[in-house]
């Protein structure tokens, strides 16, 4: 089978419900192959009326069999692709045209019958996937006034509160208004161990609630769920060719050409049109060109499973040869939900007017910085004003006019008249008001509690881990000091991370960049594959390759893991079939291999090579 076929396949994945195996076989080729068999076996028992050269069984049994190869293959000369339909049609009928009748229908029904097995392969890597669409439920109970309303999914919309039974479904991305229980989020992080869910949760669409009730209030649903963005993305990877399957296909039109070619040479030397059959016949790519996407659609699978949706086959790809990864701190290493430990006004200020003007200045900020900010004036009981002409600079802070005063929020590249920070870990955020320094305000911020075991492991698989952030060098030594990273660079902007970005590719390596603001969005992109946090902001997860749902680290980790352990198998499946091909070759072209034992190397061979890309299919969830 070649790769356009593949791809058809892939794109018709339908909602079927489980099936057995067995029901699954194509009932029409199943029979075929069959009725091929029979045929095979009444002309070896010499059944050969009306003449030996021509034996009427044996010309209905190759019309038979032949005939989806012949359309195959006639599809591929059309588009000028050498494949190993066309190859193996000119050895079957040429095994014919000798009177090796027998040959010819056993070597078709060997065909017929592979094509069988990898159907049903390539039907349990879709199967994956079909998995993960009919997982969510088809309607979801939501609370309209006081009672309880029975709708579709697709008509539930943010905001709405969904209520949620035992043991049922989480339909939508929201955060648990009432009730308590416990959510299976493996789908979704690739956490097998339970979460306690309780007012003021997160959970994800496609988690399964537990013990408990629930209401949650619903923040991202269909497509913008974790949920629907997972499917969406294995979607378009199933249709997506990544560079690998153009080598794969490349390779499978080579081996087609050697294979014609050899026969043709061995015909020369020998003189024996047997031998030359036999090296046709042995010569086989389907465990490439057929192998390759069922490890592509399998590894996405997978790591969807490991809580990352990756966007196309080639960033899976990319991830597998990535030497370096960089991390962004804010948010990324640091839970980005800093907290304000201190305000120190400057002399003849207030701390509350400091709060104020900071707070209000950051009232339409994105940045966890901000974000706290306006929480803890809250908190404090601080009135904030709302800011006019708020403009943000990446890297330095905010600007806005706040009750017709000019107020810039930031560090000491923006505020330039602040006092020089103090050698705590902590980031301050300094306010000045019309040009004057008003005071700084504290924030601590604490490490995401997956990152040391993540930042170990990726050291363990021999990466190297690199810190760019825009906070001061105390905070960031502070962070890469209880994390073991091996590299620091601190107060940059965003164009100076670019910069470094660059500067790193520039000296070979391959980088993998994990974010999660804005103004890590140029980095993400500009790096060999972007990976935003789940919990980032939506034009990080736009601009990234890779998005880790949960925003746990350790997922980042499992899935270079199954890059790498992907292309593994897909390189193992590249030089295997060359190796077997060509030794297969020889064998055939000095007359060791016959055609039947010929045929039988070129379909097991490729069984395996299937099989082993199968390997990489996920378990069915629970
Ligand atoms: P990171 O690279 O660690 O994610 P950023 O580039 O977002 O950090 O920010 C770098 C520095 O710029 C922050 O430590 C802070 O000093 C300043 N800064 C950025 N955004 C803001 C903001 N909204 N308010 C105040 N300061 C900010
Ligand atoms: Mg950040």
């Amino acid at each position: 089978m070649d790769t356009q076929t593949a791809h058809a396949h892939q794109q018709s994945v339908t909602l079927t419900p489980e099936e057995s195996l067995w029901h699954r076989i194509d009932t029409t080729d199943l029979w075929r192959t069959l009725f091929v068999a029979a045929c095979t076996i009444v002309v070896g028992f010499g059944v050969t009326w009306p003449g030996h050269a021509y034996p009427a069984v044996g010309i209905a049994g190759l019309v038979a069999g032949c005939w989806p190869i012949v359309t195959e293959a006639i599809e591929d000369a059309r588009q000028h692709r050498m494949s190993m339909e066309l190859s193996m049609l000119i050895a079957i009928v040429a095994a014919a045209a000798i009177g090796e009748w027998v040959t010819a229908l056993l070597v078709t029904t060997f065909v017929l019958a592979a094509e069988i097995l990898e159907d049903l392969s390539m039907d349990r890597g879709r199967d994956a996937l079909t998995d993960l669409m009919a997982f969510l439920p088809e309607t979801v109970r939501v609370r309209r006034g006081d009672a309880l309303t029975t709708v579709a999914l697709a008509d539930v919309t943010t905001g709405d509160a969904v209520a949620v039974a035992p043991g049922e479904r989480i339909p939508v991305d929201g955060v648990v208004v009432s009730g308590q229980s416990t959510a299976d989020q493996s789908r979704i992080t690739g956490e097998s161990l339970p979460v306690e869910i309780a007012a003021g949760s997160t959970v994800y669409a496609g988690s399964i609630n537990q013990v408990g009730a629930v209401e949650i209030r619903a923040e991202k649903v269909g497509a913008d769920s974790s949920y629907g963005r997972i499917i969406e993305a294995v979607r378009l990877a199933q249709s997506s060719e990544p560079p690998v399957q153009r080598l794969a296909d490349k390779l499978a039109a080579r081996l087609v050409y050697l294979a014609l070619g050899g026969a043709v040479l061995t015909y020369i030397v020998t003189r024996d049109l047997t031998a030359a059959i036999s090296v046709i016949l042995v010569a086989g790519a389907c465990g490439v060109a057929a192998g390759t996407p069922l490890a592509v659609l399998a590894s996405i699978a997978r790591a969807a499973r490991c809580g990352a949706f990756v966007k196309d086959g080639a960033h899976l790809e990319e991830l597998s040869a990535v030497d370096t990864v960089v991390f962004d701190k804010t948010g990324t290493l640091t839970e980005g939900t800093p907290r304000v430990t201190q305000v120190i006004p400057a002399s003849g200020r207030d701390a509350d007017e400091v709060v104020l003007f900071g707070a209000s200045a950051e009232y339409y900020s994105e940045h966890p910085l901000g974000k706290a900010l306006a929480a803890y004036a809250k908190e404090r009981g601080v009135e904030t004003a709302l800011p006019e002409d708020f403009t943000y600079q990446p890297g330095r802070g905010v600007s806005a006019t706040v009750d017709g005063h000019i107020v810039l929020a930031g560090n000491r590249a923006l505020v330039e008249n602040a006092p020089a920070d103090s050698g705590s870990a902590a980031t301050s955020v300094h306010v000045a008001v019309d040009g004057s320094y008003y005071g700084s305000i504290l924030l601590a911020d604490s490490i995401r509690p997956s990152a040391q075991r993540a930042i170990a492991d990726l050291h363990e698989v021999g990466l190297r881990t690199l810190l760019l952030t825009g906070d001061r060098e105390q905070s960031a030594q502070s962070v890469a000091r209880q994390l073991g990273i091996d590299t620091v660079r601190a107060e940059l902007l965003p164009e100076d991370k670019l910069q470094i970005i660059d500067a790193e590719k520039a000296a070979g390596h391959s980088l993998a960049m994990v974010g999660d603001g804005v103004n890590d969005a140029p980095a993400l992109a500009r790096a060999n594959v972007g990976i935003a946090m789940g919990s980032g902001t939506d034009i990080a997860r736009e601009s990234a390759d890779v998005v880790l749902i949960s925003s746990d680290l350790n997922d980042l980790v499992a899935t270079i893991r199954v890059a790498r352990r992907a292309r593994s198998i897909v390189m193992t499946n590249f030089f295997g079939t060359i190796i077997v091909d060509v030794i297969g070759m020889i064998l055939a072209a000095i007359g060791i291999l016959g055609p039947v034992l010929a045929a039988l190397v070129h379909v097991g061979s490729e069984t395996a090579f299937i099989a082993n890309s199968a390997r990489l299919i996920p378990g069915r969830a629970k």
